[in-house]
């Protein structure tokens, strides 16, 4: 955890160096980031920032002023490696700024170089990552009841509003975004908030606390949101106060971040779940869909395995459809179209594609004003290789496949503007020119005759002077310290003319000026900042030409990641021999010999394939038993993964799939969610529980391991099998619920929505060998000591544990199976008032009669009973 305000900044400024001062000057501009400032060959960083970033990336602390009374906390990187720290600083939700030095000795000065936020990365160079850069602001209402959330990806130009949720919500929302950094207001319904606050410490496991921004809240409609558009504005107008207040702050934040360039914002809207499947954070984690659990990587993950797109927008969109699979039949069934389309060539199609730039990014940082000659090359070669596509695209037949076709049109005449404009290989950087090409700008062109006349002058200058002075070996040459120079080896310093000016020595040479040398000097040095000035005004005049059809290039980026996704899916599924899976509006899940994509590929062939069967009009609960390790959770987690993956449009791992449209996935499986402080892993569980209850409808898929594991075994078992009988016999979603409970498979017998399933196993010579197969029926029993057996636990502590379970009551007997679902108060419904108690008691006594036997003696008295029963009934009013 990163420390902050160890060290806060020094109340006086003037006790100082200057050099200090001015660093202060800049903290001050940048308050939230991380601010390296270059001193000579290395960025160094002091106070928090330095106490901060050493314990973050492991660097040694020193101080300056060592012998001060109170040292300045101080740490550094040499400047060659700063990109590489910026790099590992951004992903722990720190900004940074980098103020640079130019000049030596006490002409120095120094500028900021570059301000760069983990959601607004696109002013640091282009990276590998592709995981999307969420910046999010929350906005709450004046009574704190409500709150909203405003996010957008800067390089999508789309704000996207989660409006009027429920205060305690938020941090489960923001985990679900998987937001680079937060936007939190200075004050909510009248209190100061920040990092302490109750609220804003459970949003901790959704964003780090470095990522956390806190901004007083704009406190009404502001310049930048009437630069937002009609429609926009229509959409903001007609959005709760909470959510006002969340795009206001973004807004304003942008505009903070994007150092006085306009914000790229181009649309605004509600987000609308209708679209995709909904997968909570949780469930995100526990299927490692985009990032394992060891180390956050994508290795061993959905992504990671199907991750065969070779351009980084490809990739960046196939995250996007992992996250969000579809929930319209006929989208899915347009990108299966697609897919079996291009499987025949898919190869072919990635090899066309390979080596393209990320057009999406180069084009937001276009827009931003911040693309270097290189990025508009990239564009420009990324451009060059469209037709290519297209002809290799050209025969497509569906939907998906022809869309891209088209968007692989690019905007009229931007290719050969740029192919006029620029070199072959422009530079990073526009200050040292070297970017326009000749011939695209008459007055450059003169400009470089002028350069280019300078050096056949040099060329004849030393002939000249060679002749003059009779120094054969004598050179006229240039450096950026002292600029054009004769330079006469020492052995022949005795030949060298009167009229020559020393300027330096060096081991073995003399270096002298001329007048006339002097004079070309000046005419080369006017040259060369004529030409860099005016390569940077074509420059910026191009770039803002090209900004021009952004809309049009954010088109063709699109059609490239299509083209990408698709290929690779296609890639995936004809290679691991996937099948095509049918996609139906039917509550069911058949899948025949099914395999979990990332555990078969590497057991190999020694992967055991299992079916599933909700078919619709049959059970919706499968209880699964069997040994530990035996492969329950193998076998749940594939269940989920086959039918996301058929929703996302790709093939699925089995010999048969049919998916009927799942709308919300959850599974819990494995380590309990952490993202609420101080609770428990029983809480924990229980709240999420509580959650798939409340959220799962019939349309969802649930998968549960091992509820209730966290508590003694009878509370454990009575929970876990009212929450069974909640989801089975109410909410009526397709469950796979894994159990050590044995108890529980009684219920199949009464239950016919309940149905056991175990996982094989066969003894032999007391020992467990696992099957892995799937079978009807509960498991004979549950096997913890034989399997402990394998774990390696001293024989004797194994030997011991078997007399105890021996001794325990009903030991030998056959386990206890529960027959029936339970007939007590439900743990999640509301509970009884008393009247209903007297309700229930009444009419169980009516029903338990039997009029034919009842004498009229009898049944007076029975008239009696009812009467003190009903009696009870009559609860006091309330105390006013
Ligand atoms: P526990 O109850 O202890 O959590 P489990 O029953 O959930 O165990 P898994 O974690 O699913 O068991 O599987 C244990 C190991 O068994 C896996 O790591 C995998 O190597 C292997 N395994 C699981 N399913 C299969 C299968 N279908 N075919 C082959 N090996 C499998």
């Amino acid at each position: 955890m990163v420390l902050f305000h160890v060290m806060a900044l020094p109340a006086t400024k003037h006790d100082l160096s200057p050099m200090m001062q001015r660093y202060l000057e800049y903290k001050e501009r940048y308050p939230d980031a991380i601010l390296f400032f270059q001193v000579g060959d290395f960025y160094e960083l002091f106070f928090d920032d330095a106490v901060a970033v050493s314990k973050a990336l492991n660097l040694t602390l020193t101080s300056r002023d060592k012998n001060a009374a109170n040292p300045i906390p101080m740490c550094g990187v040499p400047v060659s490696v700063l990109d590489g720290y910026v790099d590992r600083l951004l992903p722990l939700g720190f900004s940074v700024a980098v103020v640079s030095q130019s000049g030596s000795g006490s002409g120095v000065d120094r500028a900021l170089e570059r301000f760069v936020t983990p959601g607004m990365r696109l002013f640091n160079s282009i990276s590998s990552d592709v995981a999307e850069s969420l910046i999010a602001a929350v906005g709450i209402d004046a009574s704190g009841s409500m709150a909203s959330i405003a996010c957008t990806d800067p390089q999508t130009g789309i704000i996207s509003v989660r409006d009027s949720l429920e205060l305690g919500i938020i941090p489960r929302e923001l985990a679900n975004l998987m937001v680079r950094e937060v936007v939190l207001p200075r004050a909510a319904f009248g209190d100061k908030v920040d990092r302490r606050t109750g609220w804003v410490r459970s949003i901790e496991g959704a964003v780090s606390k470095a990522a956390m921004r806190f901004r007083g809240e704009p406190a009404g409609p502001t310049e930048l949101e009437r630069g937002l558009g009609t429609d926009a504005a229509a959409e903001l107008h007609a959005m709760s106060v909470s959510a006002k207040r969340a795009v206001r702050s973004l807004l304003s934040y942008l505009d903070e971040i994007s150092l006085g360039n306009p914000v790229p914002v181009r649309e605004l809207s509600l987000f609308r779940s209708a679209g995709s499947v909904i997968i909570d954070a949780a469930t995100r984690r526990n299927l490692e869909l985009v990032q394992n659990t060891k180390d956050g990587s994508a290795a061993g993950t959905l992504f990671g395995f199907l991750n065969e797109t070779v351009t980084p927008g490809g990739a960046r969109l196939l995250r996007n459809w992992i996250l969000t699979p579809l929930i319209d039949v006929g989208q899915i069934r347009d990108r299966q179209a697609a897919l079996k389309e291009v499987m025949p060539g898919a190869r072919g199609v990635l090899k066309s594609l390979e080596g393209l730039s990320d057009l999406e990014r180069l084009t937001a940082r276009i827009q931003l004003s911040v693309g270097s000659p290189k990025d508009l090359g990239a564009v420009r070669d990324t451009l060059e290789r469209l037709p290519q596509l297209r002809q290799i695209l050209s025969e497509a037949g569906s939907k998906l496949l022809a869309s891209c076709v088209s968007a692989l049109t690019p905007p009229p005449g931007v290719c050969e503007l740029l192919q006029r404009a620029l070199v072959d290989s422009p530079p990073h950087v526009l200050h040292d020119g070297g970017v326009i090409r000749e011939g695209y700008d008459v007055q450059l062109d003169e400009i470089r005759g002028i350069r280019a006349t300078a050096d056949a002058w040099r060329e004849q200058f030393e002939a000249q002077e060679r002749q003059g002075s009779g120094i054969s070996s004598l050179k006229v040459k240039s450096n950026n310290v002292i600029g054009f120079f004769i330079e006469v080896p020492t052995s022949q310093g005795s030949k060298v003319p009167a009229n020559y000016i020393r300027r330096q020595s060096t081991a073995n040479a003399e270096r002298f000026t001329t007048p006339e040398l002097k004079k070309h000097e000046d005419a080369v040095i006017t040259a060369v900042d004529r030409q860099i000035k005016r390569e940077q005004e074509l420059f910026v005049a191009l770039r803002a030409e090209i900004a021009k059809s952004v809309e049009v290039l954010r088109h063709v980026a699109r059609g490239i990641a299509v083209a990408d996704t698709i290929a690779a899916l296609a890639v995936v599924a004809e290679g691991n021999a996937w099948v095509e899976p049918e996609v139906t509006e039917d509550p069911v899940l058949e899948i025949e010999r099914g395999r979990h994509p990332i555990v078969a590929a590497l057991l190999e062939g020694a992967f055991i394939p299992n079916s599933v069967a909700f078919l619709g009009d049959g059970p919706t609960c499968f209880l699964v038993t069997g040994p530990n390790m035996g492969g329950k959770s193998t076998y749940l987690r594939q269940t989920a993964l086959i039918a996301l993956l058929a929703q996302i449009g790709s093939f699925v791992p089995a010999e048969r799939a049919k998916v009927g449209i799942i709308d919300r996935v959850f599974a819990r499986l494995g380590a309990a969610d952490d993202l609420h402080e101080g609770e428990s892993t029983f809480m924990v569980e229980m709240r999420e529980a509580a959650h798939i209850l409340s959220h799962a409808t019939r349309r969802s898929l649930v998968l549960i391991d091992e509820l209730g594991r966290g508590t003694a075994t009878s509370d454990g078992l009575s929970l876990a099998q009212a929450i069974l009988e909640r989801l089975a016999l109410e909410v009526k979603c397709r469950t796979l619920f894994a159990t050590h409970y044995h108890e529980l498979t009684g219920l199949a017998g009464s239950c016919k929505e309940i149905e056991n399933l175990s996982v094989g196993s066969v003894e032999r010579e007391d020992t467990v060998i696992f099957t892995h197969e799937i079978q009807a029926g509960p498991a004979p029993r549950s096997y913890g000591l034989e399997v402990a057996k394998l774990s390696g636990l001293p024989a004797e502590v194994i030997a011991r544990a078997f007399e105890v379970l021996a001794s325990l009551p009903g030991a030998g007997t056959k386990q206890t199976v529960i027959k029936k679902p339970v007939q007590q108060p439900d743990l999640f419904a509301p509970r009884p008032s008393p009247a209903d108690a007297v309700a229930l008691k009444l009419k169980e006594r009516i029903e338990s009669l039997n009029l034919e036997d009842l004498s009229a003696r009898e049944a007076l008295s029975l008239l009696y009973e009812l009467k003190e029963l009903g009696a009870a009934a009559r609860v006091p009013a309330p105390v006013r």
